[in-house]
């Protein structure tokens, strides 16, 4: 049994991975500020004898000093994420990504604690490339547009943590996730598939942005998670950076057609430009696929659930949530 520590363990992710560590006989405290997360998510762990919840901010370095001490792996979870809530506030998400993680690696070098780190595709910008790889070049836009905050600060993080790794041995493993999604996730903070769903239940349109040839790869949460904890037990990961996700492509528009192939095929689309969904200057990623095969080669698995399997997954606890 191993002590965890999960940051932002209320979130979406997170508490999918607290539940899975608790399941598999390990003790878990997860520190959450509840601001995009929320204790809902921990419903099912509530009152487990190995589970304790601290409410408080990751960027409160005293709390951490004093949860640290006696945890075995700490899963840093916590961040400001969504690319619509990172353009909103650029100023806590920087100070959100940042700060607290250099906190945590200081606290874990005292401590000889694991460490995940979990970090984005957003690092990769607008790399042109079909597939990256997690040894290709990072390419951000100008500072002008906030949007790259997000990336950029969570490429200073993976920095951080490959340093720590380097300097003091820590063993360090970072995660770059890819369109994380599953049930509990919310559409607030720009999200599309709970977004998407949402509209299609509430009798549409489904609003795509842009012309919906843009691409990514949507990796079922479960599976995202089990690749996380594997990645963890695995000496040879530490030092490494794994793009962790579904490498399966589809456009928006697809998804937006398989999404009312399900709710309601009466349902229509509506397609809506950047500048208004977003501000002005937003620039999307129009394509964002991820080479996995070093997560397959190191774990011996991949997330493979198919995106009809995660929709019918995401569409019936959404039915169950709105039925409460
Ligand atoms: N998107 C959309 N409608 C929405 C929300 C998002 O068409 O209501 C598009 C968005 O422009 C992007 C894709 O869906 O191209 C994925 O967006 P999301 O914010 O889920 O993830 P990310 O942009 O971080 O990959």
């Amino acid at each position: 049994m191993k002590r965890c520590l999960v940051t932002g363990g209320a979130g979406f992710i997170g508490s999918h991975l607290t539940e899975r560590l608790l399941e598999l006989g390990h003790a878990v405290v997860v520190l959450d500020n509840l601001s995009t997360g929320g204790r809902q998510n921990l419903a099912r762990v509530e009152g487990h004898p190995n589970f304790q919840f601290q409410q408080g901010s990751i960027t409160d370095p005293v709390l951490l000093s004093e949860l640290v001490p006696g945890i075995d792996v700490i899963y840093h979870m916590a961040a400001a994420v969504g690319v619509k809530l990172v353009a909103d506030n650029p100023v806590r998400t920087i100070e959100t990504n940042i700060y607290p993680t250099e906190v945590l690696l200081r606290l874990a070098v005292q401590g000889r604690q694991k460490f995940f780190l979990a970090s984005t595709s957003e690092v990769y910008g607008k790399n042109p490339k079909e597939r990256w790889t997690e040894e290709d070049d990072l390419q951000f836009g100008p500072t002008t547009r906030p949007r790259w905050a997000y990336g950029c600060s969570k490429a200073i993080d993976e920095f951080l943590g490959l340093a720590y790794h380097r300097k003091f041995n820590l063993g360090v493993v970072v995660g770059r996730f890819f369109n994380v999604v599953g049930p509990r996730q919310v559409g607030n903070y720009g999200m599309v598939i709970p977004r998407f769903v949402d509209q299609a239940l509430d009798g549409g349109p489904v609003v795509v942005y842009d012309d919906g040839e843009q691409v990514r790869c949507f990796a079922h949460v479960r599976e995202v998670v089990d690749s996380i904890i594997r990645l963890m037990e695995l000496p040879a990961a530490e030092g490494q950076v794994f793009n962790i996700g579904s490498d399966e492509p589809v456009s928006i528009k697809q998804l937006a057609d398989e999404v009312i192939r399900r709710v309601d095929p009466k349902v229509t689309k509506k397609f809506v430009p950047y500048n208004v969904a977003y501000s002005a200057d937003f620039e999307d990623v129009r394509r964002r696929v991820p080479d996995v095969s070093r997560l397959e080669k190191t774990i011996g698995s991949k997330p493979t659930t198919p995106l009809g399997a995660i929709l019918d997954d995401i569409i019936a606890w959404k039915r169950a949530a709105r039925s409460k």
